[in-house]
């Protein structure tokens, strides 16, 4: 009988952000193989005895497949585990097919994503009311090419909240894309480097103009994201819009509204 095969999203670091579901499934896997330095302590801390452990930053996707097969042939339960969410810059898709074609089963756990706890870590929310509903995930072009119409100029010409991956070590072409859409110079940004990583994390912020030189003071240049958003720093602001789903004017399926007023769902 052959196991099955499970992605599992690690979390950004902390070995205590992995969902009680992939710890579960570390616990009684037969083989791990974990996807770099970042979620390597998961692995170590909860997986059991006997369990054989691997790092994958020296393999192919040929042989990372390879090995998955391999290991699905003698356990029950292999365990892929990765960065953040699987499903996030995972090479989820390039590992599945080979899966298929073995007639393998897998599934995905999901996981938190760096976005997430970078936003965590500064205590920032990427969405405020009246201020930006909508937050993009993407990167620069590096090796990997943009889609069409996914340049960084063109998606922050929307001024939601961007959270950009994979880009540190081309701050200077975030700069230009967010200048060319029309972001001010003292916009602000935040870079967050290893974040939930005990004792390693660390949080820059800055603006437009000077994020680059910061995180050049910091010598941050790996393991970071980057957050330029209209809400950042909002618990600083005089005056926020607040959120609809606390007000004591606005009903919803929880809670009557206690005052008679306008609510979203009567008026409309
Ligand atoms: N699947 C992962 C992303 C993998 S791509 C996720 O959901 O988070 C790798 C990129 O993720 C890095 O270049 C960096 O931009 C970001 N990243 C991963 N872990 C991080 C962490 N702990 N802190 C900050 N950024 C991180």
């Amino acid at each position: 009988m052959m196991g099955k095969v499970w992605f599992v999203g690690a979390g950004p670091g902390d070995p205590e952000l992995i969902t009680v579901k992939g710890r579960h499934l570390l616990a009684r896997a037969g083989a791990v193989l974990f996807a770099g330095s970042l979620v390597d302590q998961a692995a170590t801390l909860y997986a059991p005895d006997g369990c054989t452990i691997r790092d994958s930053k020296d393999m192919t996707l040929e042989q990372i497949t390879a090995w998955l097969i391999e290991q699905a042939a003698c356990h029950e339960t292999v365990v892929r585990l990765q960065t953040g969410d699987p499903g996030l810059y995972g090479a989820l898709i390039e590992m599945v097919r080979p899966l298929d074609a073995a007639g393998i089963k897998w599934a995905v756990v999901p996981g938190v994503s760096s976005a997430m706890a970078a936003a965590a870590a500064a205590g920032e929310t990427l969405t405020l009311p009246e201020v930006t509903q909508t937050v993009i995930f993407t990167r620069v072009a590096g090796r990997t090419p943009m889609p069409p119409g996914e340049d960084l100029e063109a998606l922050a010409a929307h001024r939601t909240t961007l959270c950009i991956f994979l880009s540190i070590t081309l701050l200077h072409e975030v700069q230009r894309a967010l200048r060319a859409a029309g972001w001010p110079e003292d916009a602000p940004l935040l870079v967050v480097q290893k974040a939930s990583w005990p004792g390693r994390e660390k949080i820059v912020r800055g603006t437009l103009a000077d994020i680059k030189r910061r995180c050049q003071d910091e010598k941050i240049a790996t393991q970071a994201m980057i957050i330029a958003s209209p809400t950042l720093g909002a618990r600083h602001w005089q005056d926020i819009v607040r959120s609809k789903l606390y007000d004591p004017a606005f009903g919803h399926r929880f809670r009557r509204a206690s005052i008679t007023e306008i609510t979203e769902g009567a008026s409309s």
